[in-house]
């Protein structure tokens, strides 16, 4: 077993995790990424780059490479209920340089911050490396074991960040259960080709009932079929013919092409989750993302909320490891600065999935848009809040300049 040291781990490198070592390597941080899988090929798993991560990205000078990708753009967000269509969210009027959404496979963005970890020195990214054990001294988490190419390794640091994702091993191997509250609904995701000919708008579709999500991706549409919490199991039972016979009930001028929805392994399941840590720390050891915070689909927020945890961490945290002073207080402060924002956008999620989202699945009555979100719409001193909520989110970290020489 070979054993390394370093100023600080992280594990996961999904958005949280990449953003948190690039930002501390950036801060002249020596920092070890351990990512369990060899790629960051993953479907699913969401595409939505916010105002804020792009404000981020341009501040490393990713901005240019970013957007030579092919990606699709979401400005406004609108729900679309029989005859009626509401706009939910324009971004179009955010003050931000990028008043947009990107649509991007989430691949190709962690991608391109790998391939741009290459030119921080201080930062050693190991793929197809999976944290399994976490190394205690003294009541105190001092570093991880992981597996990589069939060999057992130590890594040793005095602080340890868990970015590891929503079903988080370093969080059951430290003993810790987070608050967990049931979101109504699970989502069927799917992608169905998108011709010139289609519409424009980006959004939710309510009919019957029955409830999508669409986000254009350019060549596809990437299409979210809400139902019921535990429902897929009868959804399954019925059979495929009976779920495209659904889905044209709801997007009639998809029905030219549902018939390519021909295998279950065409959709993906989502079992949406809300949840958070009461304590996202332990002496050496802080969980960032889905790992502190689980999110609810509601507004696609999660990745914002993870790489805002990764500049708050790496704001807190870089002066006391560079200088190997790192105190349980660090850690309290990184939780203290981002358990508000999450509170409070858990707590819209969970409004808006008790009204809207209940509301459209409710087969039984015509669906009328939820009082709350009428007024806000009517009141023009009101109108720009969702647009501010879901597409800046709550409580933004600023981002310092690198540390000069790194
Ligand atoms: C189907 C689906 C659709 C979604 N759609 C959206 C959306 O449209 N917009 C949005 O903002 N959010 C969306 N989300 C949520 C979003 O993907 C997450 O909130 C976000 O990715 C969280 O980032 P993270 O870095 O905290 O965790 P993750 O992105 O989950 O990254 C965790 C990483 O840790 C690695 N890992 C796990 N265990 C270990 C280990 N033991 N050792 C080493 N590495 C390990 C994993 O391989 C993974 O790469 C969606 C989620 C799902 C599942």
């Amino acid at each position: 077993m070979s054993a390394h040291s370093t100023d600080c781990i992280v594990v996961g490198g999904g958005p949280g995790g990449m953003f948190a070592a690039l930002l501390l390597a950036r801060q002249g941080v020596r920092v070890m990424l351990l990512e369990a899988h060899l790629d960051f090929a993953r479907d699913f798993r969401g595409d939505t780059i916010h105002p804020p991560t792009l404000e981020l990205l341009d501040r490393l000078g990713l901005s240019q490479p970013l957007h030579a990708l092919p990606h699709g753009v979401l400005r406004q967000f609108v729900i679309h209920a029989g005859s009626q269509v509401f706009t939910l969210a324009d971004l179009s009027r955010l003050p931000s340089r990028f008043p947009y959404m990107m649509l991007l496979p989430q691949e190709k963005l962690l991608d391109l911050l790998a391939c741009h970890a290459q030119r921080y020195p201080h930062l050693r990214v190991q793929m197809g490396a999976q944290a399994n054990q976490l190394l205690w001294e003294q009541g105190r988490v001092v570093g991880v074991t992981y597996r990589q190419a069939e060999r057992e390794q130590v890594v040793r640091a005095p602080l340890t960040i868990a970015a590891d994702g929503r079903f988080s091993k370093l969080r059951k191997l430290a003993g810790l259960e987070p608050i967990r509250t049931a979101p109504p609904m699970d989502i069927v995701w799917f992608r169905l080709p998108r011709y010139q000919t289609d519409p424009t708008d980006q959004g939710v579709v309510v009919n019957q009932g029955r409830f999508c999500v669409l986000l254009n991706r350019e060549q596809q549409w990437q299409i979210g079929f809400v139902i019921a919490k535990g429902g897929y199991r009868q959804l399954h039972a019925l059979g495929l013919r009976a779920f495209r016979t659904a889905l044209s009930d709801v997007v009639p001028w998809l029905s030219d092409r549902l018939h390519l929805l021909d295998d279950w392994s065409t959709l993906t399941l989502l079992s949406v989750e809300s949840s958070r840590l009461s304590k996202w720390y332990l002496p050496g050891l802080l969980f960032i993302g889905d790992a502190a915070h689980a999110m609810s689909p509601v507004g696609g927020v999660g990745i914002n909320y993870a790489v805002q945890d990764a500049i708050a961490a790496a704001n807190i945290l870089a002066e006391p490891l560079r200088t190997r002073s790192v105190q349980m207080h660090h850690l309290a402060a990184v939780q203290r600065r981002r358990e508000w924002p999450v509170r409070v956008i858990q707590f819209i999620q969970g409004i808006l999935q008790r009204n809207l989202v209940a509301e459209a699945l409710d087969r039984g009555k015509a669906f009328h848009l939820p009082l709350p979100l009428q007024i806000i719409f009517r009141l023009p001193i009101l109108r720009e809040l969702p647009s501010r909520i879901i597409g800046l989110g709550v409580g933004r970290e600023r981002v310092p300049p690198a540390l000069p020489g790194v």
